[in-house]
């Protein structure tokens, strides 16, 4: 806009204002004829303009579907997910019908300027035989004409000058139509730079003190909905109205306990450890570390504190090493093997064609399960965070790896504030509290042994599910393979 655009309409404007000046000089009669069309030009060019807009707003949408869809069918897990649903077909169909509507934009696109240069053009070469037309009349018929011949030619010169191919006039049409053609463009910036920001520091946010911090975790009477503002209400809905995920959810994790939620599926674990690290704001009560409500606290000391180890590891592709790094940019190679070492997967790097320095690939796919979640918390431990969120995986591990990501866990909630969801009976049996999450309610708490006492929601979870997985893990490998012959 400010280097195109800005010196084209410059210079435009420049030549067009002196060749109009130098033909008003020669005759203003003539000089308002030639710009008769002038008004039915603008109009044309203030329509086409609009369309463009609308097109433009069309591609740049057109490529976003196209360009989500690429990524989607050509990442690991899409490119999988296709092939083993066996889509192929369906996904290139797919991909032949959003690029043919693209092309048809594209071409609609290209023919829209060509269109307005064809009419302006149509319109404008109408002019000079209009001069022609009159001035010769008047000379051929009048006996004092107002213009001799030359000024006629002279004329008629600046005036191709001014309304030919590449002229100032049409210059200036098309940068008008390519102006609104970008504001669409702009429109779409905008609709993302304009999204308010809900989560940010406060302007007097202090910094938690990262190295020093207890990491007693508090939640007091926290109410949360994701959606406070239902679609279904439109004014402001009551508080009976919203569809609370967390409701009343009071609890306390001491300094160095491990805290374990368990509950049914979409009771609301995982959206309760996440208000810990304020991916989203609580709309009643509050989450405090050592006191401090975390609205109060920099993003940036409350992301210092803790680390997360969820079920999905996310590993860039890049080199372990780098993946590593993520949790700290200024740690040194030794401390990224101690740190590995902890987490016991040194060793299996060190197998790895490059060692430390083995792309991963895009999200670790050339890694197990099992290795991911090895190197997530290698990644933790080497945050050195006083809190720990922990949602524990279930299924990819076989008993080998169970083992050594169990031994790797150990090592890394050692001394640090852990909030689990639980689904390792090992987790369950060592937490200090246990709190069974229903509903978005505690519906219970205690230690294990309290709980089976109670002979509630966990003693009935405890024997449909970890109950019948101890009962697995009981039977060797060793017996599945080799069943012993009676
Ligand atoms: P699971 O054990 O299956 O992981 P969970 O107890 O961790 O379940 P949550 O993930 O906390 O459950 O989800 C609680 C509820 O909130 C569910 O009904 C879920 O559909 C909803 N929910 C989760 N994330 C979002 C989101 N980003 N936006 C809207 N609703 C969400």
């Amino acid at each position: 806009m400010l280097t195109n655009t800005f010196t084209n309409t410059v210079r435009n404007l420049a030549a067009g204002i002196s060749v109009m000046i130098a033909m008003f000089v020669l005759s203003p009669q003539l000089t308002l004829l030639s710009f008769a069309f002038l008004p039915i030009v603008w109009i044309i060019g203030t329509r086409v303009g609009r369309i463009s807009r609308q097109v433009n707003a069309q591609r740049q949408q057109q490529l976003a579907t196209l360009t989500s869809q690429m990524e989607e069918t050509l990442s690991v897990s899409g490119a999988m997910l296709i092939k083993v649903f066996g889509g192929g077909a369906r996904a290139q169909k797919n991909f032949a019908e959003g690029n043919q509507k693209l092309s048809d934009i594209q071409i609609r696109r290209q023919m829209l300027g060509s269109w307005l240069f064809a009419a302006t053009m149509s319109l404008f070469s109408i002019a000079p035989v209009m001069v022609y037309l009159i001035a010769g009349r008047q000379l051929i018929t009048s006996d004092n004409p107002p213009l001799t011949i030359g000024t006629i030619i002279a004329f008629t010169a600046l005036q191709a000058r001014l309304v030919g191919p590449r002229s100032p006039i049409n210059d200036l049409l098309g940068v008008r139509v390519q102006l609104q053609g970008s504001l669409a463009l702009f429109d779409r910036i905008y609709d993302y730079l304009d999204l308010p920001i809900t989560i940010q520091d406060k302007p007097n946010a202090i910094s938690l003190p990262v190295r020093t911090l207890a990491g007693k975790v508090t939640f007091d009477r926290v109410w949360f909905a994701y959606e406070a503002h239902s679609a279904k209400h439109a004014a402001e809905p009551t508080f009976a109205e919203v569809d609370w995920t967390l409701r009343n959810m009071s609890f306390t994790a001491e300094p160095g306990q491990l805290v374990a939620l368990v509950g049914p599926s979409g009771a609301g674990k995982s959206t309760s450890v996440s208000l810990v690290a304020r991916l989203y704001e609580v709309q009643e009560g509050s989450v405090t570390i050592d006191g401090h409500d975390v609205r109060d606290v920099t993003l940036q000391s409350l992301s210092d504190s803790m680390a997360f180890v969820t079920q999905e590891t996310y590993l860039f592709d890049a080199t372990v090493r780098e993946n590593l790094r993520f949790a700290r940019q200024d740690a040194t190679d030794h401390e990224i093997y101690v740190a590995a070492r902890s987490a016991a997967i040194h060793d299996r790097i060190e197998l790895l064609a490059h060692g430390y320095d083995t792309i991963v690939g895009e999200r670790g796919y050339k890694l197990s399960g099992g290795e991911k979640q090895r190197i997530a918390i290698a990644r933790a431990i080497l945050k050195e965070p006083k809190i720990l969120i922990l949602d524990e995986a279930t299924s990819a591990l076989d008993t080998h790896n169970e083992r050594s990501v169990q031994s790797a866990l150990a090592t890394l909630m050692n001394g640090r504030t852990t909030l689990a969801i639980a689904h390792r009976l090992s987790t369950i049996l060592a937490a200090d509290q246990i709190l069974v999450v229903d509903h978005g309610y505690i519906v219970e708490r205690g230690t294990h042994s309290d709980l089976l006492e109670q002979d509630g929601l966990y003693a009935r979870l405890y024997s449909e599910q970890f109950l019948t997985q101890q009962q697995i893990d009981a039977v060797s490998l060793d017996e599945v393979v080799h069943p012993a012959v009676t």
